[in-house]
């Protein structure tokens, strides 16, 4: 793993959802924020699909792009999962209350962070997704000593 993070290979949906189990385990306790970046399709609701389900969560995972977030219980963890690509103004955050998502030791999972710009918590880790073939490329870069710590668990299997 260099500074800058780690550069995977994902081949095919499998290969997403099985990272996206992988960083469920291997996320230290006090990860509080991912942002999620890629084009729609790039598999980012698939990843996270795929950390819920290691959690343990056992019904559907669906992109919240209407209601722009859905939280779950998963094994006594609450993770936040947040699409904001419907968001026109940042602002439009603020009836949403996000101090309580924010807050405490929840995880928040962020798709569309941008679009959110200037209301959002700085994320532990960013994860850009983009189509490379028929596969996926995944670039993870830690933010935070937290994201760090992080990545050096998941680089022994992914590297
Ligand atoms: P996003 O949330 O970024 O818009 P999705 O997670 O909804 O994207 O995924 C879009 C499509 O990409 C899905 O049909 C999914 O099966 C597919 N997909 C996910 N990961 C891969 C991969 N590594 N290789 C090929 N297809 C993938
Ligand atoms: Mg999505």
């Amino acid at each position: 793993m260099t500074a800058e993070g780690i550069d995977l290979h994902l081949a095919d949906e499998p290969a997403t959802l099985a990272l996206g189990a992988d960083l469920a385990r291997s996320c230290p306790d006090g990860a509080r924020v991912v942002h999620l970046t890629g084009d729609l399709g790039a598999g980012k609701t698939t990843l996270v699909r795929g950390w819920l389900r290691a959690l343990g969560h056992s019904g559907a995972v669906k992109s919240p792009t209407y209601t722009l977030v859905e939280s779950y219980e998963p094994a006594g963890r609450t993770v936040h999962h947040f699409d904001l690509y419907r968001l026109t103004d940042p602002e439009e955050l603020e009836y949403l209350g996000l101090d309580g998502y924010f807050d405490g030791r929840a995880l928040c999972l962020v798709e569309w962070p941008e679009r959110g710009a200037g209301m959002l918590e700085a994320p532990d880790l960013i994860i850009r997704l983009r189509v490379d073939g028929p596969g996926r490329r995944a670039h993870l870069q830690p933010q935070t000593e937290t994201g760090r710590t992080w990545l050096r668990a998941l680089s022994d299997k992914w590297q």
